[in-house]
């Protein structure tokens, strides 16, 4: 025992460090045809941050603010449709509220968005004039002209599927949750839009409106669309963006506290948010293969190996194979002939390494008869690692 010390000293010089931490990639299911990620993934990207406002209905810190409740952010916004020679009168911000009364004409975004996550708030006078679709009726039309109705039908029946929290022409709200008129009400909208190319609808679209905070539609397909008496082709081509837009239908309505986000890009639109296609998968894992790779490269010894071997579940790179495959042989080699005392002080990497590679073999990523794989087991096994979990 005399000796040991200086023997010890020398064994592990002889060996690279192992990371105690660099088993844990090796851990949820694999990727695999429609998933370019693990469960778990560590490799998969953080969410963004983004601070909240501090009321619900406030606009996020990422939002695209479209009215604040100025008059200079309504000019910096909005537009209108109309030509001026062609308008009775023009909305206009006041009193912290953008007005649309009858005879202006629609109004736009200057900005244009796609798929959305949108805020906006309405109210009527208190008393209002009219029945039906013609009591308070405007509109908010997403990019690409869906409507969702902005109606007072607080106690004013009208054809279902025109009444406020309505996708116009398509879908009723499922629940009436308007105020009284003269109160403010708001909308929350996600929205999104059809995809469709070349005339294949990739993705009818939908949409989810909260009323008051209250779901009425729920993912509701956009069937093409919808509009006054008329149905839709659900292929009829459709724009990637368009502005946002607010009717005029000839009745005085007031908005304020408008907000916008992009929401991230669906599989059927180049994005990761979804059921990816065998190609899009393919595509995704060779690009996450190749960072991990990447990292590796500033890696050193057995990290690197770990990085290497974690990279292989993504895809497989013949070069990275062939370095971590050598470093995991001579490895292998090396635990074969060091004495049971040293390998207990590396009994957490040895496992580490074991995990690694019998996951990898478990997905196929590595063969199952993979020699050094056998031999770690071998090793681990002879001294009562694989029982004790
Ligand atoms: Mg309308």
């Amino acid at each position: 025992m005399k000796y040991y010390p200086l023997f010890l000293s020398a064994t592990l010089l002889s060996l690279p460090p192992l990371s105690v931490f660099a088993g844990n990639a090796f851990y949820g299911d694999a990727p695999d045809a429609n998933h370019p990620w693990a469960v778990h993934d560590q490799n998969r990207p953080q969410a963004p941050r983004v601070e909240p406002g501090a009321t619900v209905g406030d606009a996020p810190s990422d939002s695209v603010v479209l009215f604040d409740g100025t008059a200079d952010s309504f000019k910096r916004n909005w537009q209108h449709v109309k030509p001026k020679n062609k308008r009775r009168a023009d909305w206009s911000a006041r009193d912290g509220y953008m007005l649309g009364v009858g005879g202006a004409g629609y109004i736009e975004t200057l900005a244009q968005f796609g798929d959305c996550q949108l805020h906006i708030e309405w109210s009527h006078e208190r008393q209002l004039p009219g029945t039906g679709q013609g009591r308070g009726n405007s509109g908010v039309f997403l990019p690409g002209g869906i409507e969702v109705q902005v109606l007072d039908n607080y106690q004013n029946p009208t054809y279902p599927d025109g009444a406020a929290g309505a996708v116009y022409g398509v879908m009723p709200p499922a629940a009436n949750a308007l105020r009284a008129p003269g109160q403010w009400q708001s909308y929350d909208i996600i929205y999104r839009r059809p995809i469709v190319r070349a005339s294949v609808v990739l993705d009818e679209g939908s949409m989810t409106v909260l009323v008051n905070g209250v779901v009425v539609q729920d993912s509701t397909p956009l069937d093409g669309g919808g509009g006054w008496k008329k149905r839709k082709a659900l292929n009829q081509p459709y724009p990637d963006v368009g502005p946002l837009s607010l009717q005029d239908h000839g009745n005085p309505v007031r908005y304020r506290n408008i907000w916008v986000r992009p929401l991230r890009p669906r599989a059927t639109d180049g994005g990761t948010d979804g059921r990816l296609s065998e190609a899009a998968t393919t595509a995704k894992r060779a690009e996450i293969g190749a960072e991990v790779r990447a990292s590796a490269a500033n890696m050193q010894g057995w990290d690197q190996t770990m990085r290497l071997l974690e990279a292989q579940m993504y895809d497989s790179d013949p070069a990275a194979w062939d370095v971590c495959n050598r470093q995991v042989t001579e490895l292998v080699e090396q635990l074969k002939v060091l004495p049971t005392k040293v390998l207990e002080m590396r009994r957490q990497e040895v496992l580490n390494l074991h995990k690694a590679l019998s996951y990898l073999q478990r997905f196929d990523i590595i063969p199952a008869d993979y020699q050094p794989a056998k031999e770690l087991r071998e090793i681990a096994d002879a001294l009562g690692w694989l029982k004790q979990k």
